[in-house]
């Protein structure tokens, strides 16, 4: 027999099968859900850059046309120049000079008071060195710049020349300040240049002049348009070479300078900050930042950056790149680009679906299997059970035909008592043979049913009579409550008498301590009522749904050891449900059953 240990064993390994059946493709998918999302991510930023790229190179197109189209302008207008190119500068550092040079900060004075009081009126040159060189390391450049010409002056006057030319040299390095509204830098060389040409050393002045040339020309300090000739010029002397000015950036410079003063007139442009000179010859196009902002970044949403200035986030091109004069760069936009979004949402969706389909699956795969199992199990019980029913009977039936044989002079009476226990025993073994036939035919569905019009109290009294002859009813008192009309329903005898007598079997044999069975019919609002009603061991809540199935068999019961089948109040339903009628039950563990079969009344 099966036992309840295995039970559980079984279920528990395929809750384990199920559990890793769940847990593996849940996995997979989960892990394929992620990489499908970060190469669907990657292929986005690949797809977003790529537009973006595509777009600058449109814009960069576009621009290239607006600039040939205002070059074509400068062309076909009336003062169109001869020749010449477009030439396009950017920022102010550029240019050969400035039409307004930005102020550097000065070198202050205050600091030096005491010092050339010093050296000018005490005539204390050491004092006024001393005070300087302390100056010379300040953190500010101008203060810096204000101490490094002293020095240098300090020590020229002393005819310590290399010590003023190393002075200078170290000034010239700052970029940063002005001496009396002069570039600290031009001061430098200018001052080195003097001292060299007073010194009567031409090939050194000569070095320095060219150096101070080179410096000029390319523009290394923002000088305004007189000073920038005025340097050149003396530069030009010390060098002893003829002022070189380069001509299309001294074109440049002089355009710039003649344009500026109408600079918010040309072209509607503002021209105080890093400025665009498109420029031909005589004529030239001044664009400021504003212009430039509304006329070229606006319309095409970039950033056009000049050499020089800090580049802002986004997909960029270099000027070289995008054929311009400035870098080109594009901010991509940030939000999602909609089919890869939809198909994202698409997988986000479909992944806990998929994954509640599996789960879903594996379910009612296991509760299937565990039905499956205990429906194996309720049969493998019902196999021993029958089994068992059989046994008793033909053990009495073998064990009083030994006896007889064994006793051939055996007394009359004797013998007649035992072939009447003989026959006792067959007809348990007839009864339980027909039983499971008919339970067979029922579950076969090929039962059929013969119905006839009979008296159902006239029935439950014969059910009745036979069964309290019975010797399993020996000592119980089955109390018969039957009206003396008659109750007619449609029926089959032999069915119903069956499931009456199933109730009256089952009521013995779960009474327990009590010895009392009442079996009643009564008409009913809808038919008739059959009752069986025992004060036996009762039914727990929690079995009684259970109990008209097949094989089903109390937990309590099977613990008492009690033998049974379990198709005893199966049958019972499928008679009463095959006459159109109903079964209910009625029970409390410990205080009895009431079994209740309802009947359609005939007519
Ligand atoms: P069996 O009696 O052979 O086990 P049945 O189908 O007749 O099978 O009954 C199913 C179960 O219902 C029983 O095992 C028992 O637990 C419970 N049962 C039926 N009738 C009664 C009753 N009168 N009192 C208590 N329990 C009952």
């Amino acid at each position: 027999m099966h036992r309840p240990g295995d039970h559980l064993n079984i279920s528990r390994g395929i809750l384990a099968a199920v559990v890793v059946l769940v847990l593996l493709p849940s996995t997979m998918l989960v892990t394929l859900g992620i990489r499908l999302m970060d190469q669907d991510r990657a292929l986005e930023e690949r797809q977003r850059r790529e537009l973006a790229d595509g777009a600058i190179d449109r814009t960069a197109v576009l621009l290239q046309k607006e600039l040939a189209a205002i070059q074509q302008r400068f062309v076909s207008a009336a003062w169109v120049p001869p020749s010449g190119t477009v030439l396009l500068r950017n920022g102010q550092g550029h240019l050969l000079y400035q039409p307004s040079p930005t102020a550097l900060p000065e070198a202050p004075t205050e600091p030096f008071v005491e010092a050339d009081r010093a050296e000018f009126q005490s005539g204390d040159a050491a004092r006024a060195l001393a005070l300087c060189t302390r100056l010379a390391s300040s953190t500010s450049a101008p203060v810096r710049a204000g101490a490094l010409l002293r020095i240098g002056r300090i020590h020229r006057k002393a005819l310590r020349l290399d010590a003023a030319l190393a002075a200078w040299n170290s000034l010239a390095e700052i970029s940063a300040a002005a001496i009396a509204g002069e570039p600290a830098g031009l001061v430098a060389r200018r001052a080195r240049c003097r001292l060299f040409a007073d010194a009567n050393r031409p090939t050194e002045l000569r070095q320095e002049a060219a150096q101070l040339l080179t410096d000029l020309y390319d523009a290394r300090w923002p000088l305004d348009h007189n000073t920038f000739l005025l340097v050149v010029q003396q530069a030009s002397q010390w060098a002893g070479v003829a002022p070189d000015v380069p001509s299309e950036m001294s074109r440049q410079a002089a355009a710039a300078l003649a344009l500026w003063p109408q600079r918010r007139t040309v072209e509607g442009a503002l021209c105080d900050g890093p400025y665009t000179l498109i420029w031909q010859l005589d004529d030239a196009l001044l664009a400021g930042p504003r212009y430039r902002a509304e006329h070229w970044e606006a319309p095409h949403s970039v950033h056009l950056t000049c050499a020089g200035e800090p580049v802002p986030q986004g997909v960029s091109h270099q000027a070289a790149a995008a054929g311009l004069p400035w870098s080109v760069t594009i901010a991509p936009d940030t939000a999602p680009l909609r089919e890869f979004s939809a198909r994202r949402a698409a997988l986000l969706s479909a992944l806990p679906a998929l994954l509640v389909l599996i789960c879903a699956v594996a379910y009612f795969a296991w509760r299937a299997i565990r039905r499956e199992l205990g429906i194996a199990r309720l049969q493998s019980d019902f196999v021993a059970a029958v089994s068992h029913e059989f046994r008793t009977p033909l053990t009495s039936l073998r064990q009083f035909n030994e006896m007889m044989l064994d006793e051939p002079s055996l007394a009359p009476e004797a013998r007649l008592s035992y072939l009447k226990a003989q026959g006792r025993a067959t007809d348990r073994l007839s009864r339980l043979v027909e039983t499971l036939l008919d339970f067979g035919r029922m579950e076969a569905g090929r039962r059929s049913y013969q119905l006839e019009p009979l008296d159902a109290g006239a029935l439950v009294r014969d059910i009745s009579a036979e069964f309290s002859a019975e010797p399993l009813a020996q000592g119980f008192t089955v109390d018969c409550r039957t009206p003396c009309h008659a109750l007619p329903v449609d029926a089959d005898r032999e069915a119903l008498g069956r499931a009456v007598w199933n109730l009256l079997h089952n009521a013995v044999k779960y009474s327990g301590a009590s010895r009392d069975i009442l079996v009643a019919a009564e008409r009913a609002p809808s038919g008739v009522t059959i009752r069986v009603v025992d004060h036996g061991l009762g039914i727990p809540l929690d079995e009684q749904p259970r109990l008209f199935q097949r094989f089903v068999r109390g937990e309590s019961i099977r613990k008492l050891g009690i033998p049974g089948t379990g198709i005893g109040l199966a049958m019972v339903r499928h008679i009463t449900e095959a006459h159109g009628g109903s079964v209910d039950l009625e029970s409390k563990e410990g205080e009895g059953s009431t079994f209740r079969l309802m009947l359609p009344g005939r007519g």
